[in-house]
């Protein structure tokens, strides 16, 4: 028998405390999430999140907009600051609205798109139409894949370069190259890539949502200043803010870019989202120098201990990451969709990925050969180095050693006991998964 309305409302309310008490035991280590500050909570709390604000700054078509136009002009000025542009249009609601804004911008439906493959580290959002990508079944964009060499777990310059020639000659010229992508382990070639995409007057964005808190904090690469026209990210991955999305751009597309937002693709932007974005960049003006580099210390320490421990950790010959993620090869413990689910059984909670030869080796997205690791979140709860090898220890605990995952899980929450508060931060007063009721 269904529910009464009271015992659901009730029932509800008890999920979310059971969720916020499991994630004050456990290792996140999704490589997509991260933890706010208190801050930035209070901030989409504020009654912003039932308001409309259609347009830009100053020229509204909603009335109310006394304090949030304020607002908005705060967090553009903040955006531009961190990320040195002069230009900056913070109302895409996420990552994947932020890349149909540049879609929108640079390209036509049929046009030709490059980016990266799906196992070899892109994003849905900039997927083929047969694989229902946003590129490809939303924009109508025909999709070409960067070559990618799996040693380097990179995209390779030379056979990019022939391709293009190669798509050119066949009349079927990209106008628009999309970089970056979801296991973003190493810097670009956009420097070496820009000119020649140039040449054939193809347009360059950085898809920067995994790593763009690293680019704050100037410990990954720059696209805008290596030469990109765009960046698009979104706030809440490696940047510690709201869920939400940005594109950075150069003036000349100034206008383009605000068209595609509003009315392209968003009406209500998300106001309480925009007040917390506003936050979260003035934190990381304050400390995003600091916590980056921490976050590029403990991937690598996290990469290292693991590699020491037998697990085969994708990239080594490059010293296996040099962004906040890494990808190990489990295919000798079992498959991605196993081990993941042992692991959140000890507490541990990271995700399942495709390797990069996945395909060819016959696995697929279910159950593929990798696992990812992302240490921003525990970063920001104040981890080092040497708490990183003891996560790769309860993680060759569970994998390697088959040890019960309940058991482990209990070592995980003791270990977990010492770091409570959102670190780099302005003011942190409250432990960071703590459950506020209002009602
Ligand atoms: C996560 C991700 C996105 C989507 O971002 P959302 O904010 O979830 O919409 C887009 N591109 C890449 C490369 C991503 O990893």
């Amino acid at each position: 028998m269904a529910m009464q309305p009271r015992e659901s409302y009730q029932r509800v309310f008890e999920l979310l405390q059971a969720h916020h008490e499991w994630f004050s035991g456990a290792l996140p280590l999704i490589a997509s999430e991260n933890i706010p500050s208190p801050a930035v909570k209070e901030a989409i709390l504020s009654d912003f999140g039932n308001r409309y604000a259609e347009g830009w700054t100053g020229e509204r078509v909603y009335a109310g907009c006394r304090y949030i136009d304020q607002v908005e002009q705060i967090c553009i000025d903040l955006a531009k600051q961190l990320f040195q542009v002069d230009f900056a249009d913070v109302r895409p609601i996420s990552g994947v609205c932020a890349n149909l804004v540049a879609y929108t911008t640079f390209t036509t439906p049929g046009d030709t798109m490059m980016a990266l493959a799906i196992p070899a580290g892109g994003h849905i959002s900039m997927g083929k139409k047969e694989f229902g990508g946003t590129a490809g079944s939303v924009r109508g964009l025909n999709v070409e894949y960067f070559p990618f060499d799996t040693e380097e777990m990179n995209i390779d310059i030379d056979t990019t370069e022939k391709k293009i020639k190669k798509l050119a000659a066949e009349g079927k010229k990209p106008t628009l190259a999309m970089f970056g992508g979801s296991v973003l382990p190493f810097p670009h070639p956009i420097k070496e890539l820009v000119p020649i995409l140039q040449e054939h007057g193809a347009k360059s964005c950085y898809d920067a949502a995994h790593v763009a808190g690293l680019v704050a904090g100037h410990q990954f690469q720059d696209p805008m200043h290596e030469g990109a026209d765009a960046m698009t990210c979104s706030t809440h991955k490696t940047l510690p803010g709201p869920q939400g999305g940005l594109i950075l751009s150069r003036p000349e597309n100034a206008e383009k870019i605000k068209k595609a937002t509003f009315p392209g693709n968003v009406s209500n932007h998300h106001l309480h989202h925009l007040a917390g974005k506003a936050i979260m960049f003035a934190e990381m003006l304050a400390y995003g120098r600091e916590y980056a580099a921490q976050i590029v210390k403990n991937s690598k320490a996290l990469a290292q201990a693991l590699h020491e421990l037998g697990f085969k950790v994708l990239g080594e010959k490059k010293g296996f990451t040099k962004s906040h993620l890494l990808v190990a090869d489990i295919t000798k413990y079992g498959d991605g969709k196993t081990i993941e689910k042992k692991l959140e059984d000890a507490n541990i909670i990271l995700n399942r990925n495709l390797l990069p030869y996945d395909i060819k080796e016959g696995r697929h997205f279910e159950a593929p050969g990798g696992i990812r690791c992302g240490v921003s979140e525990v970063t920001r709860l104040g981890m080092k180095e040497s708490e990183m090898k003891e996560i790769a220890q309860l993680m060759y605990r569970v994998v390697v050693k088959g040890d019960d995952p309940t058991k482990v899980g209990k070592n995980v929450n003791e270990f977990r006991k010492e770091f409570t508060r959102v670190q780099y931060a302005f003011e942190s007063t409250r432990d960071a998964y703590e459950y506020i009721q209002l009602r």
